[in-house]
């Protein structure tokens, strides 16, 4: 099979709502096109996907993609996915990685037709069906929020998250006024979309972390990492981050290795595609120790006794923990201090300095 051509259709978008979700977003011009991708094929498959948001028109990320990734695919076999894939992103630097992802989707699009089978499919279905909950816009006051909520709520959502004012006072009254009319057991979510420093993110933080909510989204700037680490040692409440900024499989590793956020969140949009966010789903698979767990499983993990495998990897493994813990376990509002005495240091075998002195603690056994 061959890809015979790449082609993108353009329709305008009129009358877009005046909404915002956060200073991130550009200001509403009310008007925004939408482009619907086709990648053609010489068996008659036509793999599809969209580019554009409101915010962001299609016809900008449009011309790259036509001049820049077109010529990658053109004759190229669809179904040699992590080929091509490697390809796009060496034009990162001229295309756009929402042209990336959408040349991603279409060709996952032509293997799905070709097999006759949904891309859930393909990589392996893991369950048929999964909670949603619905997302606030910026709103003017507590009382707007509350009514949204509320009606959220009566209609049979599961959850609803807050995109507050981006002040911090006023986000948290925003937060006391929602989670009062849900209820404690309504679960609610704060996404404060990149807009406080760490003082004051550590503030909001808190105050949510009492009032029961699920997760706390995006309170730093988004490659704030040395503050996010530092946010995570302070609060319980999950972190999440890594929504932006935009870029592939490797935009995650810092925020893993640092274990600066609790949870790591992908958009085919934003991060090139099905074949990025199939990756990240994977790193579910690795170690607690490796993909950041949540600091009471570290601590759990701490408190029993250390297994020893004997092979190196699992040392190195206790090592990357054992800095982490220390650091966190002083915190912990109800930690007491093991009362149990320390073991002596063992004196009757020679201490190794003494081993290797012979004249001071083997006599006879010296030159
Ligand atoms: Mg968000």
């Amino acid at each position: 099979m061959k890809i015979t051509d790449v082609a993108l259709t353009l329709f305008s978008w009129e009358s877009i709502p005046s909404t915002i979700y956060g200073h991130h977003t550009a200001r509403p011009t009310g008007k925004s096109d939408l482009g619907l991708l086709a990648v053609t094929t010489d068996q008659g498959l036509t793999g599809h996907a969209f580019l554009g948001t409101s915010s962001n028109p299609a016809s900008l990320d449009g011309p790259g993609l036509i001049r820049f990734l077109k010529p990658l695919l053109m004759g190229q076999d669809p179904l040699d996915r992590e080929r091509l894939n490697r390809l796009l992103w060496a034009r990162v630097r001229a295309a756009t990685v929402r042209a990336i992802g959408a040349c991603d989707i279409a060709l996952w699009d032509i293997a799905g037709k070709a097999a006759g089978l949904p891309i859930h499919r393909l990589i392996g279905t893991t369950r048929d069906h999964i909670a949603a909950y619905a997302s606030s816009e910026i709103h003017g006051s507590s009382e707007a929020y509350v009514e949204q909520a509320r009606h959220y709520q009566s209609t049979g959502w599961r959850a609803y998250k807050i995109h507050p004012p981006q002040s911090w006072r006023d986000d948290i009254k925003v937060c006391e006024a929602v989670r009062k009319a849900v209820g404690d057991d309504y679960t609610v979510m704060l996404d404060s979309t990149w807009s406080y420093r760490y003082e004051e993110a550590l503030r909001v933080g808190r105050a949510i972390e009492e009032m029961g909510f699920y997760w706390y989204e995006d309170p730093l700037a988004d490659q704030d990492i040395y503050n996010y680490v530092k946010l995570k040692q302070k609060l319980d409440i999950p972190i999440l981050a890594t929504e932006y900024p935009i870029g592939g499989l490797d935009s995650y590793v810092p925020w893993i290795l640092e274990r600066a956020t609790d949870f790591l969140r992908g958009d085919v949009a934003v991060k090139g595609g099905i074949t990025t966010l199939i990756k990240t789903a994977h790193l579910r698979s690795l170690p607690h120790e490796l993909r950041g767990a949540p600091r009471r499983q570290f601590i759990e993990q701490r408190r029993q006794p250390a297994r020893h495998h004997g092979y190196p990897k699992h040392r190195i493994l206790r090592g990357l923990t054992s800095g982490r813990n220390a650091e966190i376990r002083p915190r912990r509002r109800n930690h007491r201090p093991s009362q149990r005495p320390r073991p002596r240091p063992d004196r009757t075998r020679p201490r190794r300095a003494d081993r290797f002195r012979p004249d001071r603690t083997q006599k006879g056994r010296g030159t």
